[in-house]
C-alpha cells in the first residue's frame, strides 16, 4: 500500500511554489533560459544584504553555536522592543517578543496555537497564500474579505464586518501588501480596529514590509492605535534587509495581552518544542534594526527599487487590456487582465502561456486567493533590462491571444 500523506494536508496549496514554479524548473533543466519574476527574494538580484549584518553575524558566530532561549536572544529580543518603541506600538516587553525562523515559521505557529477545529479566521483576498494555508493546517476556516482595487486595495472593511460570525476568531492583515502593494490608510486600519475591538477579534498584523514605502507613503502599524485589542505583529529580515536566507523573524503581542494569557503560553509551547530560532541570524538584528537603514537609499526618488517600481508600472499600464494600481509599497504589482479581449479564459491559462511560450514565471492571481481570476503578480526586484525584456514578452503574447 502506498504511504499516502495525511488528510489535513488535503485541498492546501502555496501557488507560489506550485505546479507552475515546477513546470518552471523543468524547462530549466532542459536548458531554457527563464525570466523568474515569482519569488520576493532580493539577494539572487543584486540587493545585497547591508555588510554591517554579514560581519556581525560572521563576528558573533563562535557564540552562536548552542541552542538558546526559545524566544531568542536578549539583544536581539531588546532590540525588537526599542523598534516598538519607536513605531508607537505601546507597552511591549521583552517576553512579549518571539523570534521564529522567518515570519513563515512563526504564522503557522500563532495559527496553531489558536485554531480549533471549525473556527475562522479572516484572510485578505488576494492574501499571501501562507495565510489561508496555516489556518487550513490548524483546522481553521480561511474565509476571504474583499480587498478593494478601486480603493488602491485598501480593505473593505464593510465586506470584512459582514462576514464576521459566531466562529471568528481574528482579522489577518498584511500591509504594505503583498501581492498588491497596498499601504493601507489610518482611517481604514481605525475602522478595523474598532470591528476588532466589537467582536472581540485578535489583529493578526504582517508587517514584513514596513519599510518599503515609495512615495513618501507612510506605514502605520495597526498596533499603535489602541491598547485595547489584541494584536500580533510580524517582522523581519527578509525583506527590508534583503536577507531572506537567514530565516530570521519575529512576531510581537502588544494591546489586550491580558486577553490572550492562556493563547500565548500556547506559543511558548509551541516555540519551546522546536528548541529555537537560527542563533547565528538572530546576532544580526540588533544591528539591522539599529541605526542606518540602508533600505531607504534604494526606495527613495532615484533608488534602485523606486525605479524599477516605476519602470514596470509605467510599462505595464501601456498594454491595451492590462490595468494596474501603482504598488505604494513592497516589491509586487499585481495588475489585472481584461479577460473578454483575450483567448486564456483564466489567469491561469495566462501565466501557463506565459512560462511555455515566452519562458516568464509569474504566479496567477488565484494562488493569492484572489477572487477574480484574472490577476497576475510580478516581482519588481530584477534589473531594469530583464523587467523591459519580460514586458517585451508579455505584450508579445498578450498581442497573439487578443480577440477584440
Ligand atoms: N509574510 C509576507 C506578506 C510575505 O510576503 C512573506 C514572504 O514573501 C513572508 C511573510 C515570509 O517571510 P519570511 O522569509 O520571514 O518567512
Amino acid at each position: 500500500m502506498d504511504y499516502k500523506k495525511s488528510e489535513r494536508l488535503n485541498n492546501l496549496s502555496y501557488a507560489i511554489r506550485g505546479p507552475i514554479f515546477d513546470k518552471a524548473q523543468a524547462l530549466e533543466a532542459a536548458g531554457h533560459n527563464i525570466i523568474n519574476l515569482n519569488i520576493g527574494n532580493p539577494a539572487p538580484f543584486g540587493f545585497d544584504i547591508p555588510d554591517e549584518i554579514v560581519e556581525d553575524m560572521i563576528l558573533n558566530i563562535r557564540n552562536a553555536q548552542g541552542y538558546c532561549h526559545h524566544l531568542g536572544i536578549f539583544p536581539a529580543r531588546k532590540a525588537i522592543m526599542h523598534y516598538t518603541q519607536q513605531i508607537g506600538i505601546q507597552d511591549v516587553r521583552i517576553e512579549d517578543i518571539f523570534i521564529g525562523n522567518g515570519v513563515s515559521e512563526l504564522i503557522v505557529m500563532c495559527m496553531q496555537a489558536l485554531i480549533n477545529p471549525g473556527d475562522e479566521i479572516l484572510i485578505p483576498s488576494p492574501d499571501y497564500p501562507l495565510w489561508t494555508t496555516a489556518v487550513g493546517l490548524s483546522g481553521g476556516k480561511a474565509v476571504h474579505y474583499v480587498c478593494d482595487e478601486q480603493a488602491d486595495w485598501n480593505p473593505d472593511v464593510a465586506d470584512m464586518a459582514s462576514k464576521v460570525t459566531s466562529k471568528t476568531k481574528a482579522i489577518v492583515l498584511i500591509n504594505p501588501n503583498n501581492p498588491t502593494g497596498a499601504v493601507y490608510e489610518k482611517d481604514v486600519l481605525e475602522q478595523i480596529v474598532k470591528l476588532a475591538r466589537e467582536n472581540n477579534l485578535i489583529v493578526f498584523a504582517d508587517e514584513i514590509y514596513d519599510k518599503i514605502l515609495f512615495d513618501g507613503n507612510k506605514h502605520v502599524p495597526i498596533a499603535s492605535l489602541s491598547d485595547e485589542v489584541f494584536f500580533m505583529t510580524f517582522g523581519g529580515l527578509s525583506k527590508n534587509y534583503r536577507a531572506t536566507g537567514f530565516r530570521g523573524g519575529w512576531v510581537i503581542a502588544s494591546g489586550a495581552k491580558e486577553k490572550a494569557k492562556s493563547y500565548l503560553e500556547g506559543i511558548n509551547l509551541l516555540a519551546s518544542m522546536r528548541l529555537c530560532a537560527n542563533v547565528p541570524t538572530q546576532y544580526a538584528i540588533q544591528t539591522a534594526l539599529g541605526g542606518y537603514q540602508s533600505i531607504d537609499d534604494l526606495v527613495a526618488e532615484g533608488g534602485r527599487l523606486r525605479k524599477q517600481r516605476d519602470l514596470i508600472h509605467y510599462r505595464l499600464t501601456d498594454i491595451p487590456g492590462i490595468t494596474c494600481v501603482k504598488p505604494k509599497g513592497s516589491l509586487y504589482v499585481f495588475p489585472k487582465i481584461d479577460m473578454k479581449k483575450f483567448s486564456f479564459g483564466t489567469d491561469e491559462q495566462f501565466t501557463l502561456d506565459l512560462l511555455t511560450e515566452q519562458k516568464i514565471l509569474v504566479v496567477p492571481g488565484s494562488g493569492f486567493n484572489a477572487f477574480d481570476k484574472d490577476h497576475f503578480r510580478i516581482v519588481f526586484l530584477p534589473n531594469a533590462e530583464t523587467l523591459d525584456k519580460a514586458v517585451d514578452g508579455i505584450t508579445e503574447l498578450l498581442d497573439e491571444k487578443r480577440v477584440n
